[in-house]
């Protein structure tokens, strides 16, 4: 015996599918968020400016592992770096932070 799943509109299943779609989406940005160089208080720490560059081309979009194109880098004191950066894939932008310090230096 087997009984048929009752049937839902094409658009609702539609529907469902993007709100699960959105939900991924907020969670991957509050993840983002939390790791490291996702703010000023959990900066990414690099040596030198000279390695952001290529530290940033290391680092895969949360959101569809494409790879970022910095927009602007700015310095606001303290030798924190905020690099603006846009996906080239899916074009999402967000601030990653870097503070130039030696990787052994305790906090
Ligand atoms: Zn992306």
């Amino acid at each position: 015996m087997s009984r048929k799943r009752p049937e839902r509109p094409a658009r609702t299943e539609k529907r469902v599918f993007e709100r699960g779609l959105r939900q991924v989406v907020r969670d991957r940005e509050r993840i983002a968020l939390l790791a490291v160089g996702g703010s000023a208080e959990h900066p990414i720490r690099v040596p030198s400016p000279a390695v952001i560059e290529g530290r940033l081309a290391a680092m895969p979009c949360p959101q569809c592992a494409g790879a970022y194109r910095l927009v602007e880098d700015e310095a606001p004191g303290g030798g924190v770096r905020a690099c603006r950066v846009t996906c080239r894939q899916c074009g999402v932008s967000r601030t990653l932070w870097f503070k130039l310090a030696p990787p052994d230096e305790p906090n």
